[in-house]
């Protein structure tokens, strides 16, 4: 099993977009955590004042295919987890990525809950949510997209959700939340039966009981909270956010459900909430919960990343370090290059997270136009987007391969934060006498020195204290030529 649980993982693989999901089937079983909920609903009166926002760890793993193939796109996790957060921000609640995605490349786990699959509990952390996002098997349904598509697992605490519903437009994700924090669906009983208004509304429907429009059973009927209305599951199959059904409870009187509510099954709604007794019943459930400590950047992300290098068609070797300007706020980005400017997600060449605000890439293929561009945010706050792109070119007749008896050049560390020395690494086939010069990209010289490589590899320190922030060009000229390499001083 390979866990690969950090910010810089490199995703190697396209996936074709998917079709958005505007509905989505809860594979949560029913009856659920009945006796949590009951708990959390009689220490509501004694929770402590609530000021602020409570920030909870979030533990998302990614899951993917032994090789990789399957992995949801970074981007829409980003906007999912922005969902989430939007969708619990009036209670008062942030979830935050902990430790960034992880990642689980592993056959065995992909298919949740299907034949033969491993249990993803065996892959939880311990003391934060643990949420799962791959493809989610239903018996009985062909193809992906289709079934049971998320659910909350009361026996090992998890939520799981299948990719195809982890996107800034479904509820789904908030909904399994809620079951984490120990909901039952407003139309808890009639998960599996139809209302039928050719009969009596029963007094009972699969051993829970009916919930009377006036209130006066609601404690003890359905999902027992007493500020969401009757619902008879009439969400799954209505055409849109407005229930017209005329249905009654068992004393004949009409039902009005609350068609905007996270825990109902009402889709295509301009918005959905929880109700005041929810909230409740969500903070109730936290307090009794443990959560490991952490504090996370939580700051708003307005700005979009202003590429700097290399940008306009620039000329580059296949070996480039990418660099844009920090964001204000972020933490953390995300850096696709593709090779289209459309940046059409079948071009994807690769995404990677970084925390930092360059990235090297080594190996593109030479004379090749790419573009790049990158999305930035930190551990809770996610709705951000991908600022403009830039474009480069790859020419290996810029690198040092063409000098002979130079076999590599290597500039370390690049960018260089101006408080070290900056190395100059040559691996050489013969004694090479060589002239070293730096210069400032309008190609102004700022320092000169003569150097000895030796037939091995060999190392030249360049100093950076007095050099002002910025790009640079080292250049070592001998008799046979003349190689270049850029870099960077960032401060
Ligand atoms: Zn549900």
């Amino acid at each position: 099993m390979k866990i690969i649980n950090s910010l810089l993982a490199i995703c190697l693989f396209t996936l074709p977009a998917f079709a958005q999901v505007t509905h989505f089937e809860c594979g949560t079983p029913p009856s659920a955590d009945t006796e949590r909920l009951m708990a959390n609903l009689e220490a509501i009166p004694t929770l402590e004042a609530r000021s602020g926002v409570q920030y909870l760890p979030v533990t998302m793993t990614l899951l993917a295919n032994d090789d990789g193939s399957g992995l949801i796109t970074e981007d829409a996790a980003l906007d999912g987890f922005c969902r989430l957060n939007q969708d619990f921000e009036d209670l008062g609640i942030q979830f935050y990525l902990r430790d960034g995605f992880r990642y689980v490349y592993d056959t065995d786990f992909y298919l949740i809950n299907g034949p033969g699959s491993n249990n993803p509990n065996s892959l939880k952390i311990p003391n934060t949510i643990n949420i799962f996002v791959s493809e989610v098997f239903t018996q009985g349904t062909a193809g992906s997209c289709s079934g049971i598509l998320g659910f909350y697992s009361p026996a090992n605490d998890y939520v799981a959700i299948d990719k195809c519903t982890m996107d800034g437009e479904s509820f789904a994700l908030s909904h399994e939340l809620g079951h984490f924090f120990s909901l039952p669906h407003t139309f808890f009983g009639w998960e599996n039966e139809n209302y039928n208004a050719s009969q009596p509304t029963p007094e009972f429907v699969n051993g829970v009981r009916v919930e009377y429009a006036d209130e006066s059973n609601c404690s003890i009927a359905a999902d027992r909270i007493c500020d969401t209305p009757p619902d008879y599951n009439f969400g799954l199959g209505a055409p849109g956010c407005n229930y017209t059904g005329n249905a009654v409870d068992p004393a004949g009187n009409p039902v009005d459900p609350d068609e905007m509510n996270f825990m109902g099954y009402f889709f295509n709604c301009p918005s959905h909430h929880f109700s005041s007794d929810q909230g409740d019943v969500i903070h109730a459930d936290i307090a009794d919960r443990t959560f490991v400590s952490g504090s996370p950047a939580t700051a708003t992300v307005d700005d979009a990343a202003n590429l700097t290098y290399p940008i306009g068609g620039e000329i580059t070797p296949s070996n480039v370090t990418l660099t844009w300007d920090a964001v204000p706020g972020a933490t953390t980005y995300l850096v696709e290059l593709n090779r289209i400017a459309s940046f059409s997600p079948s071009f994807v060449v690769q995404r990677t997270v970084t925390n930092t605000n360059s990235l090297v890439l080594t190996g593109l293929l030479t004379n090749t136009n790419y573009h790049w561009r990158v999305r930035p945010f930190n551990e809770t706050y996610t709705c951000t987007d991908y600022g403009a792109g830039a474009s480069f070119k790859t020419d290996d007749s810029v690198s040092v391969e063409q000098i002979e008896g130079v076999e590599s050049l290597n500039v370390y560390p690049n960018p260089s934060n101006g408080t070290e020395e900056v190395f100059l690494e040559v691996t050489t086939s013969e004694i090479i006498e060589a002239e070293v010069k730096l210069y400032d990209t309008q190609g102004k010289l700022i320092r000169e020195f003569n150097h000895q490589f030796n037939s091995s590899s060999n190392v030249a320190k360049i100093e950076t204290a007095t050099l002002a922030q910025g790009a640079y060009i080292i250049a070592i000229q001998t008799e046979n030529g003349t190689a270049h390499q850029r870099i960077f001083i960032t401060r």
